[in-house]
């Protein structure tokens, strides 16, 4: 999940337009007098719901409501006449814009932790709380660790204060379970229920228990939409070792016949039987599978306390989920053809109006994202976006986690750059593109920078690396042309990608820190490097990849992987200065452009179709 800047992709999850965002004092008073009647001194609340997902449901948006804070990534802590809200530095600023400083302060999370705080400002012998639901088995280690240094309590609440004081909390969503048809999944879901199974018993294990919504989405081939912009179904599930699976989910959102789709290999349970199930595998002594890094403490509470023996170890389906098979990879490929013709209608339409449009200033960044949203939508598998449009002009392309809202919609300047980052979630795949494009003359620096950042996509478009290597060793391929000019950008290079789920799932990530998960064929990635200038200008160029092998040539004595780009759209030469390229480079643009047109051509028409044969001419040197 991200976390930091340096290690997070471009794109976050954004705030959710949700009523609760209005935290004010009221709402900490209320929650004050909660913890009271409990003899609790002090909560810790997280952004998190119980799933540790990137998208929360509006009734996890507990941060929010305290604090009024609603970015994607942040924690607060109340004590009975202090509280604090914790962000990572892509929130600084807005953080202060959003909490009640007289109510919060705010702190950056790794310079100013919460442990510091917790010392600070915690008496001997207090006794802080927190839900078990929210926070992971590792995150809880480092909370008490935290709270025992400060000489303090901490507490599992068994049920959440916060929801308590919170008067009108929305209710969990219910949004229908459908099937992810075998057309699209590429594999029968009991075929891959047998093959995590076998792990699990390799393991040693009766069972895995798994609480992330994208693995059992990914292992029972269904598809929800409780979360925005990710087909996702919250649910739980535990999978033993022979293959079936109990399912723990609310039956009011499965779609007629799902049931039955499911077979018998599936035991449907209501989510409150959770506890139950937990408690039996610990009755018989059993050996369960769970993952620290994503499982709530909850869980490992009910099993431990019910006598299991717990193995910890990442979730059994990330990896396989991870591995693209031909079908879901075939998918993609047809999803970015018409992705690609989308975003290219859009960009075509925007550089025949932008001129007369700018220049009588009637272009706005909220405009530009309703119009390109439109011409996805008229898509047959198009379902939703998968995630909020980054749409900036000017220097708010700058602001890597920038997203428009009618308070600070931006009108496009004339001598400008317009980073336009977006995906869609077709049935068959989903996509995520940036393309950065000049409005009017761009200045000389603004080529130089787009140029190196193209040189860095290039470079690692081409790479071939040795079976093995992972995506920390190759992320400095895409920062070197930058580096060369002192320059740098503050996030990962590329993330990894779901097939019609999350537009940001690991285990694979190309970054510097944190990216030692060895790179595997159908591993779908981002390749985004970008520049920011502050107060300037952003750029950044991205299109998916997927890793494929490579056949061995005389020769050569390992077995080699490299990338296949998967997204297809042009990319804007006129900000490209041709004399800081190689030819290798050339060559790569310009057979990339001859791709785009060949395979897009065919879904433009009229002034569309003549622009793209303009625009993915060989590039003039
Ligand atoms: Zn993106
Ligand atoms: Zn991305």
């Amino acid at each position: 999940m991200p976390s930091s800047s340096m290690t997070s992709s471009a794109e976050v999850s954004p705030a959710q337009e949700s009523k609760a965002g209005t935290g004010d004092g009221d709402h900490l008073a209320a929650l004050r007098a909660e913890l009271d009647r409990r003899n609790l001194q002090g909560f810790v609340v997280p952004r998190a719901d119980e799933h540790q997902g990137e998208y929360v449901p509006a009734r996890a948006e507990r941060l929010a409501w305290l604090t009024g804070f609603t970015g994607s990534a942040g924690s607060a802590a109340v004590l009975p006449d202090k509280a604090a809200v914790f962000v990572d530095g892509r929130y600084t600023v807005q953080v202060r814009e959003q909490i009640d400083l007289t109510q919060f302060a705010p702190r950056h999370v790794t310079e100013e932790p919460l442990s510091d705080w917790l010392k600070e400002n915690l008496t001997d012998g207090q006794r802080v709380g927190f839900d078990p639901w929210l926070h992971t088995d590792s995150q809880v280690l480092q909370l008490r660790n935290a709270v025992s240094a400060a000489k303090g309590e901490l507490v599992a609440c068994e049920t959440n204060p916060l929801d308590s004081a919170w008067q009108d909390q929305p209710e969990a969503p219910l949004a229908e379970i459908v099937p992810h048809q075998i057309d699209f999944a590429g594999q029968a879901s009991f075929e891959k229920r047998a093959e995590i199974a076998a792990k699990i018993k390799q393991a040693g294990c009766a069972a895995a228990v798994s609480t992330l919504p994208d693995s059992i989405a990914w292992l029972l081939n269904v598809r929800g939409g409780d979360v925005p912009c990710t087909p996702l179904p919250l649910s739980f599930l535990i999978l033993a070792n022979d293959g079936v699976a109990t399912w723990f989910v609310d039956d009011r959102k499965l779609s007629d016949g799902l049931r039955e789709e499911l077979g018998n290999g599936v035991d449907l349970r209501a989510p409150a039987e959770l506890a139950d199930a937990l408690e039996e595998l610990g009755r018989r002594k059993s050996s369960v599978m769970a993952d620290p890094a994503s499982a709530p403490k909850w869980v490992f509470e009910r099993l431990e306390g019910a006598g299991a023996e717990i193995v910890k170890a990442s979730d059994p389906c990330q990896l396989p989920k991870a591995q693209k098979n031909t079908i879901e990879l075939q998918g993609t490929r047809n999803a970015h053809l018409r992705d690609g013709a989308a975003l290219t209608r859009f960009l075509s339409w925007l550089d025949r109006e932008a001129p007369a449009q700018v220049a009588a200033g009637n272009l706005s960044e909220l405009d530009l994202v309703e119009k390109l949203l439109s011409f996805r939508k008229g898509d047959s598998l198009f379902r939703d976006s998968s995630f909020e449009t980054i749409s900036a002009s000017g220097p708010n392309g700058a602001l890597c986690h920038y997203r428009v809202t009618p308070d600070n919609d931006r009108r496009l300047g004339t001598g400008e750059l317009y980073l336009v980052d977006s995906g869609a979630q077709y049935l068959d795949g989903t996509t995520d593109v940036t393309r950065t494009v000049a409005i009017g003359e761009p200045s000389a620096e603004m080529r130089d920078r787009y140029t190196r950042v193209l040189k860095g996509h290039i470079a690692l478009a081409l790479a071939r690396f040795p079976k093995g290597t992972n995506g920390g060793q190759l992320d400095s391929l895409a920062r070197y042309p930058l580096w060369q000019a002192g320059l740098d950008y503050d996030h990962g290079t590329g993330h990894g990608v779901g097939s019609y789920l999350s537009v940001h799932e690991g285990p694979q990530r190309i970054a510097k820190a944190g990216s030692n998960v060895a790179l595997l064929p159908g591993m779908i990635l981002s390749n985004e490097p970008g520049y920011y200038k502050a107060g300037g200008y952003g750029i950044r160029i991205e299109n998916l990849v997927a890793v494929i092998e490579q056949e061995q040539q005389p020769g050569e004595d390992r077995a080699m992987l490299a990338f296949e780009t998967l997204t297809l759209a042009p990319i804007d030469t006129t900000l490209v200065e041709p004399a800081l390229l190689t030819d290798g480079e050339v060559a790569w643009l310009d057979s990339y452009h001859a791709r785009v047109r060949a395979s897009l051509i065919e879904n433009l028409e009229g002034d569309d179709a003549t622009w793209l044969e303009k625009v993915t001419q060989p590039l003039a040197r």
